[in-house]
């Protein structure tokens, strides 16, 4: 399948839909998954057109998760779960829904089911919040 480039995190690196960012660089962002599956759950993008871990370029994916680690790490930092998923879906039979690659941060703070979809929209001002709480330890 073709890249599209009018998907939501396409929109958001055009600036064309907000999001709450807490990291960004020459090759990569980083925002607050607005359906949350946990407190403090973070996506980590390249600024590059790539569907899925296959499209991307080894420096551009090195970028990529190096940011995944460094945002994860603050993350870490800002909320204290007891663990720390790291994810990643390709294609509609994995269950990704966004089709611009994208590495899940998901800070794990209790035992049990987990599924990556299925949450409502989470309150603006709550992930504004944790966004600036992870920002504070990406700045120090
Ligand atoms: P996927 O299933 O493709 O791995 O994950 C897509 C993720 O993007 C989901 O966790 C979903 O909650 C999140 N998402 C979908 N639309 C938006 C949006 O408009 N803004 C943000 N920040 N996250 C989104």
């Amino acid at each position: 399948m073709a890249y599209d480039p009018n998907n939501v995190f396409a929109k958001i690196l055009r600036g064309e839909v907000p999001a709450h960012k807490v990291f960004e660089d020459d090759a990569t962002l980083a925002f607050m998954d607005i359906m949350p599956q946990t407190r403090g759950h973070t996506l980590v993008i390249p600024k590059a057109e790539a569907e899925n871990i296959f499209d991307l370029s080894p420096e551009m994916l090195t970028a990529t998760i190096l940011t995944t680690r460094k945002v994860a790490a603050a993350v870490r930092a800002a909320f204290e779960p007891e663990g720390m998923m790291i994810g990643q879906l390709n294609g509609a039979m994995a269950g990704q829904t966004v089709f611009h690659l994208h590495f899940h941060i998901i800070p794990r703070y209790e035992p049990g089911g987990f599924r990556f979809h299925g949450k409502p929209a989470e309150d603006p001002d709550l992930l504004a919040d944790h966004a600036a709480a992870i920002r504070a330890h990406l700045d120090s």
